[in-house]
C-alpha cells in the first residue's frame, strides 16, 4: 500500500505494515493512550513502521504537535499487547490507539507539552465524533495492561484532557491520611474494592484477598485516576475517587 487519505484531516501519513483486519469486522469503540519511551519522536516513528518490530498504533503525536497517522482507524493496530478491559481481552480490535512521544520513565519521562496535548486532545474529539467513544472508554495503556505497563503514566495530563471533552475524570479526593487496605489485608472490604475496580473495567480478579495482582490494579488505578501518591494502597481518599468515578460515569456500567 503506498499510502491512505489520513482518517484525522490534519495527519501526515506514513504506513505501517504493521496491521490486519478487526476481528469479526469489529468497529473501534475505545481509545488507548500511550508513551513512546523511546529516545526521540523520529525513533519512534520508524519502529512503528518497521515490520522487524511488530508493532504499531493508529497514529503518532510529536511533542511539537505534528500528528502522523500510520494505520487506518478501519483495520486493528498492534498498539495494546496482552490486555483486558471490562472483560475485553483483544483490546486491538476495539481500540484506536495514540503514541505521544515522550521518551518516560526509564529516560527522564518529561512533562507532555500543552502544544502537543491540545493536538492530542483534538485528535481524541474527532475519534470520538467518527466511532461514538464513551468517556469512560478513552485510557491508558497501564489502564488494560495492568502489571506490564505503565504508560502514559501519572504526569498525563488526564484533568486537562477532560476539560478538554476527552475521557472521564473527577477531581480526587483530597488524601487526609488514616487506615488504608494493603496488601495482605483480607475479608469482605477487600472484595468490594476489588468488586468497584473491576465494575469500572479493570481486569482485576475478586479474591477477597489484597494480593499482587490488586495492588498492581491499585496502582494502575491511582496513576491515572489519584496520582499523588501511586503507592499500590487503597487510602480513603483512593477509595473515595473510585466511588465518585463509578457513580458518575456518563455512558452508565451497566452491560
Ligand atoms: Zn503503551
Amino acid at each position: 500500500m503506498s499510502g491512505f487519505l489520513p482518517d484525522h484531516p490534519q495527519a501526515d501519513v506514513r504506513v505501517s505494515p504493521n496491521f490486519g483486519p478487526r476481528r469479526d469486522g469489529m468497529k473501534p469503540d475505545m481509545i488507548v493512550l500511550h508513551y513512546t519511551g523511546m529516545e526521540t519522536g523520529h525513533g519512534a516513528e520508524a519502529w512503528l513502521c518497521d515490520p522487524a518490530s511488530e508493532v504499531s498504533s493508529h497514529y503518532l503525536v510529536h511533542e511539537d504537535g505534528r500528528v502522523v497517522q500510520m494505520v487506518r482507524e478501519g483495520d486493528r493496530a498492534w498498539h495494546a499487547g496482552k490486555s483486558s478491559w471490562r472483560g475485553w481481552t483483544d483490546i486491538n480490535s476495539c481500540s484506536v490507539g495514540i503514541e505521544i512521544v515522550n521518551p518516560g520513565h526509564a529516560l527522564g519521562y518529561n512533562a507532555f507539552p500543552r502544544c502537543q496535548m491540545a493536538v492530542v486532545a483534538d485528535l481524541c474529539r474527532g475519534i470520538i465524533e467518527r466511532h461514538d467513544v464513551a468517556p469512560e472508554r478513552v485510557l491508558g495503556h497501564s489502564d488494560v495492561a495492568l502489571g506490564r505497563k505503565i504508560d502514559p503514566g501519572e504526569r498525563f495530563p488526564w484533568r486537562f484532557l477532560f476539560h478538554q471533552g476527552v475521557g472521564h475524570w473527577v477531581a480526587p479526593s483530597p488524601r487526609r491520611g488514616g487506615s488504608a487496605l494493603r496488601p495482605g489485608d483480607a475479608g469482605e472490604t477487600v472484595e468490594e474494592l476489588q468488586s468497584m475496580l473491576a465494575l469500572y473495567g479493570y481486569g482485576v480478579e475478586i479474591t477477597g484477598r489484597y494480593d499482587t495482582q490488586t495492588e498492581v490494579t491499585v496502582q494502575a488505578f491511582q496513576r491515572h485516576f489519584r496520582t499523588s501518591s501511586v503507592d499500590g494502597s487503597a487510602d480513603a481518599s483512593t477509595i473515595s475517587t473510585l466511588r465518585r468515578l463509578i457513580a458518575s460515569a456518563p455512558g452508565g456500567l451497566d452491560d
